[in-house]
């Protein structure tokens, strides 16, 4: 008999403009945190529950991601954990990680991918249906090309498609709103895009975030997620380029939006 894949209760803590630390717990109230760029929002959200923190997971070296790290550490004793090889700019790894790792964290299973093309030690982490995907894939969007090629962040991607559809799907920033915009610009007679442009307004005005996503949805209107499509490159004028040329295309525009 197939039991049914457990699905992982994931909370957002904002922090900044537009960051989300993503907490989740598989031991009661010894929670694990996901890119804690600012500490004194966890630390409270922590302190209301009256809950520990246990683990740190890191997805790569940006500020916005590490900036409550050491004091996050101090204050509850978790332990930090992020790629092995990127460990020379990360704050100081208690366990470094890499591509294929499976780690057994405060009761939860964490599998690491590493999605080299934002930066060149980005990684993300699977826990149950859950996937922390940093600033690797966003909804409807993707990371900036800061440190990789558009064939290495085309190949990242390529990694995450393979992943079961019903994936749910957490990235590190709210850019939904603007991505939006620019998949819209690309194809405005979508309709599946013109429906959820209602629901994204309704989320934003309430101060709802748009996450989790899945990656069905992703797959079926993320144009970084799309670009395999024959019918669909035709019709934005790509049909003569290949999959990953068509990739590079769409993230300069995308720069540029
Ligand atoms: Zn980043
Ligand atoms: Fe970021």
């Amino acid at each position: 008999m197939i039991m049914p894949q457990e699905s992982l209760i994931v909370e957002a803590v904002p922090v900044f403009a537009d960051n989300y630390v993503w907490m989740f717990a598989c031991n009661n109230n010894d929670y694990v945190a996901v890119d804690p760029g600012e500490a004194t929002a966890v630390s409270q959200w922590l302190k209301e529950r009256k809950a520990t923190l246990s683990h740190i997971l890191l997805t790569h070296h940006h500020n916005d991601h590490i900036g409550g790290v050491e004091s996050l550490q101090r204050e509850f004793g978790a332990k930090i954990i992020g790629n092995k090889a990127d460990a020379h700019r990360l704050p100081t790894l208690d366990h470094g990680i890499s591509q294929g790792d499976s780690l057994d964290i405060a009761g939860c299973q964490v599998q690491v991918l590493d999605t080299p093309g934002h930066t060149v030690g980005h990684v993300i982490y699977k826990v149950a249906d859950a996937l922390f995907v940093g600033d690797t894939l966003f909804s409807l969007g993707c990371g900036r090309l800061f440190e990789g090629s558009p064939q290495t962040m085309w190949q990242s991607l390529q990694k995450i498609q393979n992943l079961p559809d019903s994936t749910k799907i957490y990235p590190a920033h709210e850019y939904t709103l603007t991505n939006h915009g620019f998949a819209l610009s690309l194809e405005p007679d979508n309709q599946d895009l013109l429906e959820l442009q209602k629901e994204l307004m309704r989320k934003n005005d309430n101060n709802i975030p748009s996450l989790p996503t899945t990656l069905a949805q992703e797959k079926k209107l993320n144009p970084f997620l799309r670009t395999e499509d024959d019918e669909w490159a035709a019709k934005l004028g790509l049909a003569t380029k290949s999959p990953q040329e068509r990739f590079a295309i769409l993230r300069e525009k995308r720069n540029h939006f």
